[in-house]
């Protein structure tokens, strides 16, 4: 039996990745199930998958929690150090699906001790892709993408040599504003925003869909996870969300990865790799769909996307700045602080600050370093948005 955990596990992702491990339940013993204000959900799903403990990060919803799993031999526990402590406990493989870059610690705490982890939360990779990466390989396990751009990349890149790739290509919807003139982005508002086109998900990465920051947290996820320069790496809008992404390799060939939007492709993917198995999801007819259509992506329309060739060029932790002032500023139009495209221009205006404060950027990837730059950028970002 495989041990896994789940963090995020009340989430988007996390309630797709319990649906495929439900379907199995003799090939799992569930060690830990993570979740934030819905403890009826996170209960239900740890009574049913018999989990080892439960951890909701509110604190202040331990009561409920321990109430809803009474008799059920499920341990209940709340707080940023009990979901260290879960982490910690033994897992073969563990889902990363915390959203923002408080899934950082829980995933480091997974990877040190040895677990395969399923990378979701693309903000790890964002803030610490390097700490990331070289905490893996010190404890002999493994990242592997759960992003879909990045699970296609991953898959295209099987048997190659990365020596020989030209150009990684990442599609983009364009979320729920693609199509509006640029005049009326300055009235969206944020439940417009949180209406995607083709994928069901959490409402940040909806809302962080139509901004296009989602795809420029995936630009520089796309460069720390394959290692690849990013003048190689381009966004290209493809509406219909089939084509996941492109490899170019030196002989011009491109390698598509094609597959409907539903992310238990990409979890099934992680969840049995090196295997493939038979997943629930939907087997496309290409004849009924008829034809794929790709624009350029626009950086007036999307500054995000400037903003990460910026962030990569800086480098350091230049990305755990760029996410933490995103995060805030997302915060701010959720509570319709600011508006849609001002978004964009906290985010620019907290990374110039914060680089001007010299050597703090500069500094090396360390769990330590990432909290204190975060939350820098965090009350800078918030300083900004009170003018
Ligand atoms: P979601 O909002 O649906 O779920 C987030 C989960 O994290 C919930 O379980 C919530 O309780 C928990 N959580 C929130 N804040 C927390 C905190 N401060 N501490 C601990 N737990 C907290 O989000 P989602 O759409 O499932 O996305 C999860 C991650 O996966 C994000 O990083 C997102 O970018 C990434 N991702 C999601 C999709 C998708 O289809 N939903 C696709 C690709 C990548
Ligand atoms: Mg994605």
């Amino acid at each position: 039996m495989r041990r896994v955990s789940i963090f995020g596990a009340t989430g988007s992702i996390g309630q797709n990745t319990i649906d495929l491990i439900a379907r199995d339940p003799e090939a799992y013993r569930v060690v830990a199930l993570s979740g934030g204000k819905n403890v009826a959900q996170l209960a239900e799903d740890a009574r049913k998958l018999r989990a080892e403990i439960a951890v909701t990060a509110d604190a202040a919803l331990l009561p409920e929690l321990r109430a809803r799993l009474t008799g059920s031999g499920v341990e209940a526990a709340a707080g940023a150090d009990a979901l260290i402590e879960a982490a910690r406990r033994p897992a073969d493989w563990v889902m990363s699906a915390i959203v923002g870059a408080a899934g950082l610690p829980p995933g480091l705490a997974a990877l040190e001790q040895g677990a395969t982890l399923a990378l979701a939360n693309k903000e790890s990779m964002v803030c610490a892709g390097p700490l990331v990466m070289q905490t893996a390989r010190a404890h002999g396990g493994a990242v592997l993408p759960v992003d879909s751009e990045h699970s296609a990349v991953f898959q295209a890149l099987i048997g190659e040599d990365l020596g020989a790739v030209e150009r990684v290509i990442i599609t983009a919807s364009g979320g729920a504003f693609r199509d509006w003139p640029l005049e009326k982005l300055a009235e969206a508002t944020p439940e417009q925003a949180a209406q995607h086109p083709n994928w069901d998900m959490g409402q940040r990465i909806t809302i962080d869909s139509a901004s296009m920051f989602n795809k420029a947290l995936e630009v520089i996820e796309t460069k720390e996870f394959f290692d690849i320069d990013p003048a190689l790496i381009e966004v290209l809008v493809h509406p219909e969300s089939m084509i996941h992404a492109l490899v170019g390799f030196r002989d011009g060939a491109l390698m598509a990865h094609v597959g409907p939007p539903d992310m238990r492709h990409a979890i099934g993917f992680a969840l049995h790799y090196p295997e493939r198995k038979t997943l629930p999801v939907a087997r496309l007819d290409l004849a009924k769909l008829g034809q794929f259509t790709f624009r350029a992506a626009c950086e007036t329309r999307w500054p995000a996307l400037r903003l990460a060739r910026e962030v990569m060029q800086t480098g350091g932790l230049a990305g755990a700045v760029f996410n933490a002032a995103k995060e805030r500023a997302l915060d701010a139009f959720i509570d319709r602080r600011i508006g849609f495209q001002r978004m964009a221009e906290v985010v620019e205006e907290t990374l110039n600050r914060v680089s001007a404060q010299s050597g703090l950027i500069a500094a090396g990837i360390t769990l330590d370093n990432v909290h204190n730059v975060d939350h820098l950028a965090r009350v800078t970002a918030d300083d900004i948005m009170k003018k």
